[in-house]
């Protein structure tokens, strides 16, 4: 029985950033959770896997004590140890290590396992002080971010309330009714209360694909040839909005001739759609007003996925969708929040002469691989703090081979002994977000959120933010920041914002930073100088591997090409009870996923010697991994889908999917495509019965 419900923020790597109604038994104990009512882009919506967070907060495998290894690196033998031992113990490694090769020899990892600022972020003042290597965040978002800067300039859209008066709700390349699903709910709201229509864009049915009215099943990494069929349909048939494009655009004369000769035809054989398919879908967009684009990350998950995205966000442009309430498109809204986090980040004592490496990188940086180090020295020292590279990092043989290096100290800072935390020196243990005080954006909507702990912390986890603290106090590292409490921080960051301090917003439920509807649909203009969408995409300033990429919408054919050695597109599509490796340890989440499961069509699996629940090896030339086949008609042909992230230790050979996903960096930005992936496939009865 619940003695109160406090409000609280969902902290996971996903777009919806939830408002929760938790159910506080005790001083020390959760109930339900659920969606706040308040917030009117949760709407009391949340997913299952946050509704029974009590099994994961309370979960007995939780970490609770520091450790100290005592096996052989990643045998995940450890003694428990106080915390002054082991904040003594990374404190001395680092500066041993500082001492012998420099400073940029430790490099803080992070990644977004929370995504409240305070605790996520925090890392980044210990480095800037310490002036440690620095970390390109690239793994996720910044091949898609890239791709819609491309166009309109700047990460914000059409506010995700608008779909209540939407006639056309297009989701293209995410899995909503798993990733994101409020905007599910208000896509089916619309459609119940004005008769919308829901189009998904998937190379494989996913539970959001069956809930939609059409589903369309490009090839991975072919977005961008449907993308220029269905403008060309516009153009063609007289859908395309001169008086807008004039107005608001750079180059559409241009851009109609260059996309003269991307017909249905051109399209179909790339895509593998039919010309029906793409033609029905570019004049049911064409003749709706109201017609609205929600991109997910997945289809930027590819070498073109950049280009792609930037090209499907065309669409609307030349449409005139942003004209109409409820029409135009959203990425992300990350922009929307003018927040000055100097105090969290430390940016203030930044030197941007030290050296950055990128994060996708993580096992060439680690095997030494000299353009990865960026000159500089080798990687010896790590904190690593809201992630789990060895399992979530591409082409992680390699980073597996750099994590048992015995020349490399590792310090994690987890909630669970993950995979990572196995290869640790010293592990220590985190609290939640139910834990600890903290302050969120969103990328998928516009209110600022701030928490406050709800419970006690477990045993004797500490916050990110008073592990960065303890180090920096050892290291003689100085800001004012590691003098703050998490909630002085948030409170300090919000007055330095101009905006009401924490315990108002946290009062308020949050508080809307939604720009005006001219703003959030650019009709103030571009965020551009000359305030136009730009058809003709400048890619050099947009990333250092930008030269080379298409300027106008194309089909870059340099994706990882199925061919007679490997026919198979691998496709690492988000599970709908993980979220990452977070939901991996509840046993709940286990049990609905299974086991390693790799979805692949009926007719493929009899080519292929394999019956459904066979066990299968895929392979190319990373490696080869085991896992079970499920034949699944609404699996494209040529296409196998592994959803993720399982374990590595969950799969049959106790080697995960990411062995095969390659890590060369993705152009403009650098970054991970991790949908795509060129393998064979094989019946393997015997290796795993
Ligand atoms: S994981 Fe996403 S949908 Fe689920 S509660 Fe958190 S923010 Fe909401």
């Amino acid at each position: 029985m619940a003695a109160e419900t406090a409000y609280s923020v969902c902290p996971h790597d996903c777009p919806s950033a939830c408002a929760l109604e938790v159910d506080v038994v005790d001083s020390r104990t959760i109930g339900r959770v659920r969606g706040g009512t308040s917030n009117p882009v949760t709407d009391g919506i949340i997913c299952a896997k946050v509704a029974r967070y009590a099994e994961r907060v309370h979960h007995p495998d939780r970490l609770t004590r520091p450790l100290r290894r005592v096996g052989a690196k990643g045998e995940g033998a450890f003694e428990p140890i106080s915390w002054d031992e082991a904040l003594d113990a990374v404190a001395g490694a680092f500066a041993e290590a500082a001492g012998r090769y420099g400073a940029e020899t430790v490099w803080p990892y992070l990644y977004a396992g929370t995504m409240g600022l305070v605790q996520r972020d925090g890392i980044e003042r210990l480095r800037h002080t310490m002036k440690y290597s620095g970390m390109g965040r690239t793994i996720c978002s910044s091949v898609g971010k890239a791709g819609w800067i491309a166009g309109c300039g700047a990460l914000r859209g059409t506010d995700l309330r608008e779909i209540a008066e939407s006639d056309l709700i297009v989701l293209w390349g995410v899995n909503a009714a798993a990733t994101q699903v409020q905007t599910l709910h208000h896509a089916t709201n619309a459609r119940k209360a004005r008769g919308a229509r829901i189009v998904c864009i998937d190379p494989y049915e996913t539970a959001t694909a069956k809930a939609a009215d059409v589903h369309l099943a490009p090839g991975p990494g072919t977005d961008g040839a449907l993308a220029c069929a269905v403008m060309h349909v516009l153009f063609a048939e007289g859908f395309a909005d001169w008086e807008y494009m004039r107005r608001y655009t750079d180059a559409p004369e241009r851009l109609q001739q260059h996309l003269s000769e991307r017909t249905p035809a051109w399209a179909a054989a790339i895509i593998g759609l039919t010309e029906d398919e793409i033609v029905g879908f570019a004049r049911d967009y064409g003749r709706t007003e109201r017609a609205f684009i929600r991109f997910g990350y997945g289809f930027t998950r590819s070498r073109n996925g950049a280009s792609n995205l930037h090209a499907a966000s065309c669409l609307p442009a030349v449409r005139g969708a942003w004209k109409h309430r409820g029409g135009g498109a959203l990425m992300a809204t990350g922009d929307v929040f003018s927040l000055d986090r100097t105090l969290i980040e430390g940016s203030d004592a930044a030197d941007r002469r030290v050296r950055v490496l990128d994060m996708s990188r993580l096992g060439a940086v680690l095997a030494g691989e000299a353009a990865d180090l960026k000159g500089g020295p080798p990687v010896t020292a790590m904190i690593v703090q809201n992630t789990n590279p060895a399992v979530v990092a591409p082409e992680s043989a390699k980073v597996r081979a750099g994590l048992l290096r015995d020349d490399l100290f590792l310090c994690v800072h987890e909630q669970f002994l993950t995979e990572t935390a196995r290869y640790a020196d010293i592990v220590l243990p985190a609290t939640t977000f139910l834990e600890h005080d903290d302050i969120y954006t969103s990328y998928g909507h516009t209110f600022l959120q701030v928490a406050r702990r709800v419970i006690e912390p477990l045993g004797e986890c500490r916050s990110n933010h008073e592990v960065i603290c303890a180090l920096a106090d050892r290291l003689g590292a100085d800001h004012p920041g590691f003098r703050m409490t998490a909630w002085e921080m948030i409170d300090a960051t919000l007055a330095a914002s101009g905006l009401p301090g924490a315990e108002a917003v946290h009062a308020a439920g949050g508080r809307d930073c939604a720009p005006a509807f001219e703003a959030a649909h650019f009709l103030d203009g571009f965020a551009w100088p000359d305030g136009r969408f730009r058809f003709a995409a400048d890619w050099e300033a947009l990333g250092a591997l930008g030269n080379g990429m298409p300027s106008l919408p194309d089909h870059a054919p340099v994706i990882e090409e199925a061919d007679d050695r490997h026919p198979f597109r691998l496709v690492t599509a988000p599970s709908h009870d993980f979220l990452n490796s977070s939901f991996t340890e509840t046993a709940t989440s286990q049990r609905k996923q299974g086991r390693p499961t790799a979805f692949v069509h009926p007719e493929d699996c009899a080519a292929h010697g394999l019956r459904d629940g066979d066990p299968g090896r895929l392979g190319n030339g990373r490696g080869s991994v085991v896992v079970h086949a499920k034949e699944h008609a609404g699996t494209r042909r040529g296409v196998v889908v592994v959803e993720s992230i399982w374990p590595n230790a969950a799969f049959v050979e106790g080697i995960g999917i990411n062995t095969l996903v390659g890590a060369e960096p993705v152009p403009p930005t650098g970054g991970a495509a991790f949908h795509d992936t060129a393998v064979w496939m094989q019946a393997e009865r015997k290796a795993a019965e």
